[in-house]
């Protein structure tokens, strides 16, 4: 099928939920993806944060085409060596005990919610309510739906699930006022927003709501669905802050691309679990898993956490540079590691098209903040090529 023809067909058939770009993509090497017609792009969207280790790793690729080749899937009711070893890898990874594997950030945060609710209950009946922040994104079903902070989100699904409230990040007042020892059950937050546009937490906030979790008897969920897997120069944001969330989710780089979340917390929690109290079909199956394994073994070896950390405080370097060079179009750069976001003073659209148009590919997240999420094996010379396009099209602003 030729580009036209591909994308005709799928307008017809696919569900009308994305707006798409307007190239089918094909294959893709390192931190360089190829549409259909041949055409090169850099890649530092990397699937919207996912790609950790870039397109084609020859690891995670040989990984998951042995795995292929054993066993894809076999149902949760046996053990697998892949699923052993990447759950004992997690846990000495987050500091936590123990891991359930999912397919997705939705499901991780879903199944922390449960268990959440579930461990609350051991407290009081009434121990069910999950306060999360406005500009938040957990995911799209509906209990992680309702979690989200973003009426937007919510707009036609109503009924929502009952017991959920939402607080603004970074204000503490708010939050201390909303929480209750009797009715808290957990405080679900992101430690650097993502989706509402790269929001970093302010000095201390993390530390306190910790506090504040710890006086109420409320557990704190960290969603590092996005922050995690070494996007932040540790292997998980908690880290940059010193403190230990009691139950974590992750998903999006977990995978490398191949579809596996997980939630992690300490013995005590996952002790409100019984069997039968959660579970899941595909979740944690060995083709999954095998992937897992290989990106947390290249992140080791290749010394990726370093690296994400030195490339992220370059890309901010370079990017502060084209703010005092565009102060008209840029306002703030903010992130941490190879999360980074630019403000605009006027919505990124045109601008993600015009670097699309030449080669490269970033987008746009809550409206007005140009977002770098790039594989965490880049180098310089890659942060070079993005910049010079970035630098010329908004020049052309
Ligand atoms: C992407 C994301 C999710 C949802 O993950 P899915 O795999 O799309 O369900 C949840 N939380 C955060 C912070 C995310 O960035």
């Amino acid at each position: 099928m030729d580009q036209q023809t591909v994308m005709k067909t799928d307008e017809q058939y696919y569900m009308k939920v994305f707006a798409r770009y307007p190239i089918v993509l094909s294959y893709g090497e390192g931190p360089y993806v190829y549409d259909s017609n041949g055409k090169k792009y850099i890649d530092f969207l990397g699937g919207i944060a996912v790609n950790v280790l870039g397109h084609a790793h020859p690891k995670l690729v040989a990984a998951i085409t042995r795995q292929a080749g054993r066993l894809i899937h076999c149902s949760n009711l046996y053990y697998t060596e892949e699923q052993a070893s990447l759950a004992a890898k997690l846990a000495e990874a987050s500091g936590m005990d123990r891991v359930f594997f999912g397919n997705s950030g939705a499901e991780a945060n879903e199944g922390a919610i449960k268990l959440a609710r579930k461990y609350g209950k051991t407290v009081s009946p009434v121990k069910v309510e999950i306060i999360s922040a406005y500009e938040s994104f957990h995911g799209r079903t509906l209990a992680a739906l309702t979690a989200t902070g973003q009426p937007k989100y919510h707009k036609g699904y109503e009924p929502l699930p009952g017991g959920f409230k939402h607080v603004q990040y970074n204000n503490l007042e708010e939050l201390k006022n909303l929480m209750s020892p009797e009715r808290t059950c957990a405080v679900l937050l992101e430690p650097i927003q993502g989706e509402g546009g790269i929001n970093m937490p302010a000095p201390g906030y993390l530390e306190a709501v910790r506090d504040l979790c710890d006086q109420t008897g409320a557990l704190l969920i960290f969603d590092e669905i996005q922050t995690g897997m070494g996007r932040t120069g540790r292997m998980f944001a908690y880290q940059t802050f010193g403190i230990r969330p009691d139950i974590a989710t992750v998903a999006k780089g977990l995978g490398g691309g191949v579809p596996i979340g997980a939630f992690m917390t300490t013995d005590k929690i996952a002790a409100a679990f019984a069997p039968g109290d959660h579970g899941t079909t595909f979740g944690g199956n060995p083709l999954a898993c095998a992937a897992g394994n290989a990106v947390l073994d290249s992140i080791a070896e290749e010394n990726l956490l370093a690296n994400a950390a030195a490339m992220g405080e370059y890309l901010d370097e370079q990017l502060t540079k084209l703010k005092s060079k565009y102060p008209q179009w840029i306002t703030e750069v903010r992130g941490k590691g190879l999360m980074i976001g630019a403000k605009l003073t006027k919505p990124g659209r045109d601008i993600v098209n015009q670097c699309l148009e030449q080669g490269v590919i970033i987008n746009c997240t809550a409206g007005d903040v140009l977002r770098f999420v790039p594989p965490l094996n880049i180098n310089n010379g890659h942060i070079d090529e993005v910049m010079a396009v970035l630098d010329s099209v908004l020049a052309a602003q």
